[in-house]
């Protein structure tokens, strides 16, 4: 005979209403650092680059802040069309980004230097703005963890 177990009803307990969720995802992206730079990082090369991202939310009555595949949806949609298999470059490595738009090679530009910290904070707020605008609900992006190695990585919130 099975074992029948019964569960506890949350009557009486306080129940969480407000959870964080996280959802990873991983790409391929190459890169160098400028600014004034001399270590090896100067010279191009590839990272697997993975991210964390926590969102915050309220549980519904389903008992879910959001559903995993909603993130996904959002958070991975954005990172394919822009950074996946492409080079991050900065505006301000104008032969590397003349050689990128020469060969018609898949690159994304921003204004900063390409620094796992930098790049930590302009997921956090790109990210937050995808999920905005893909998402009927809203969810705070509240830390982002981004690895170039499965040993080096940054944290922000
Ligand atoms: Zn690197």
């Amino acid at each position: 005979m099975p074992k029948i177990i019964s569960y506890r009803k949350h009557e009486g307990i306080t129940r969480t209403t407000s959870m964080k969720v996280v959802k990873h995802f991983r790409w391929s992206m190459a890169h160098r650092l400028t600014h004034g730079y001399e270590g090896s990082c100067a010279s191009l090369h590839g990272h697997e680059y993975e991210v964390e991202v926590t969102v915050a939310g309220e549980v519904d009555a389903m008992g879910l802040v959001v559903d995993f595949a909603d993130i996904k949806r959002a958070c991975q949609g954005w990172i394919k069309k822009h950074l996946d298999h492409a080079t991050i470059v900065s505006d301000q490595d104008t032969s590397l980004l003349e050689f990128l738009q020469r060969e018609n090679q898949r690159h994304y530009v921003v204004d900063f230097n390409t620094t796992a910290e930098n790049i930590a904070t302009h997921l956090r707020d790109v990210l937050q703005q995808e999920l905005d605008r893909v998402l009927d609900q809203h969810l705070s992006v509240v830390h982002i963890r981004l690895l170039e190695t499965p040993s080096s990585w940054v944290e922000v919130s």
